[in-house]
């Protein structure tokens, strides 16, 4: 539905976020809606599709919600059943964020509104704006929490690893970016040393986000570079990373470093309360799917959207980011953070 432009009520000529169509038509309060998520495989996805299952019926709608196993041409096929079912709005957290476009011109020219969840939906012109936490500042947070914990162990120069998420994901460079950006510098003055070269987000990547993948980067860096040395940190991409990293210190007999990571993940939680895991970034599912249906009921309405927070140029056009404010979690402020939050607080109390 490239009627809304990108998401943007503006359609003036200098307006590069816009792509100039027709207002939208709106469509029927209790239309399907679907959902395609990239996999399963963390918290925050199957968090997703309970959520969206929940919210998009209690708005009246048919939800249709179906996750790909991290496999690009199942999450093709399944958007383009969306399609042949009458989807009038299809949600996507892609796997790969340049692998959609055809599938999603052929959406958009069936007047479907095209949502980005969590991730950017790249090189196509077919997306009406994306829903997320920002990944740039996600990153920064994560490097500067990384440098905070190392910093209360002592002085340094500390030793560190660096790793990032699985290379299709197109928030995985962007969290490496926004960290790198706290981190080079100090990289650079000698404060932090990576201790294995291995510095670049080809390097640092996990393909899949597989967290047994990590865990065996970890074992090989570990034995290959610290086997007379301590290491006091590592920048971790996400949850499930930081517990395979910390194991793998763990395992090897190293104290255990300072490892960042995202997600709030009810087993990082119960890790930070530990002292076991330094640090996580929350980005509530809940958060980011109410906003997300949100925009769904405002074009079902038929009007168009409203201007995003942001915008970013996805290689095809400026997409309307709406974005939400990530916020780091440590043991420190654990508690403040999740204090409505009954599950995660009684988590908190069985593990501190
Ligand atoms: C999400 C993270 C998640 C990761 C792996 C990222 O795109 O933002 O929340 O941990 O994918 O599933």
């Amino acid at each position: 539905l490239t009627a809304c432009g990108s998401g943007r009520e503006g359609t003036s000529s200098t307006d590069p976020s816009s792509n100039g169509s027709a207002p939208a038509a709106g469509f029927a309060a209790d239309a399907t809606i679907g959902v395609a998520l990239p996999w399963l495989g963390t918290q925050n996805w199957k968090e997703a599709e309970t959520m969206f299952k929940a919210e998009l019926t209690e708005a009246g709608f048919k939800p249709l919600v179906q996750a790909a196993d991290n496999k690009v041409p199942q999450q093709q096929q399944q958007i383009e059943a969306m399609i042949e079912q009458g989807a009038k709005a299809i949600v996507v957290g892609p796997i790969d964020g340049t692998q959609l476009s055809s599938v999603l011109e052929t959406a958009d020219a069936a007047g479907v509104l095209i949502l980005g969840y969590d991730r950017l939906i790249e090189n196509t012109a077919a997306v009406d704006g994306v829903v997320q936490f920002g990944s740039i500042r996600t990153g920064e947070l994560q490097g500067q929490a990384l440098l905070d914990g190392l910093a209360a162990k002592g002085e340094g120069p500390y030793n560190i690893e660096l790793f990032a998420g699985g290379p299709a994901d197109p928030n995985a460079p962007k969290f490496f970016e926004g960290a790198m950006k706290v981190l080079q510098p100090k990289i650079d003055d000698g404060t932090l040393v990576v201790v294995s070269g291995q510095t670049d987000f080809t390097q640092a990547a996990t393909q899949d986000w597989d967290n047994s993948k990590a865990q065996a980067r970890m074992d090989s860096l570990l034995s290959g570079f610290y086997a007379d040395k301590q290491i006091d940190g590592v920048l971790s991409p996400n949850d499930g990373i930081a517990r395979a990293i910390i194991t793998s210190a763990e395992q090897s007999g190293q104290n255990l470093p300072v490892v960042s990571g995202l997600d709030a993940e009810n087993e990082s939680i119960a890790w930070i309360a530990q002292g076991r895991q330094y640090s996580t970034v929350a980005k509530p599912t809940q958060d980011l799917v109410a906003k997300t249906v949100e925009l769904i009921k405002i074009a079902q309405s038929g009007k168009a959207l409203p201007a995003g927070d942001d915008s970013e140029n996805n290689g095809a056009v400026d997409v309307a980011i709406f974005q939400l404010d990530p916020v780091v979690v440590t043991q420190a402020n654990l508690k403040e953070v999740f204090a409505n939050d009954a599950e995660r607080m009684a988590l908190i109390e069985q593990n501190s």
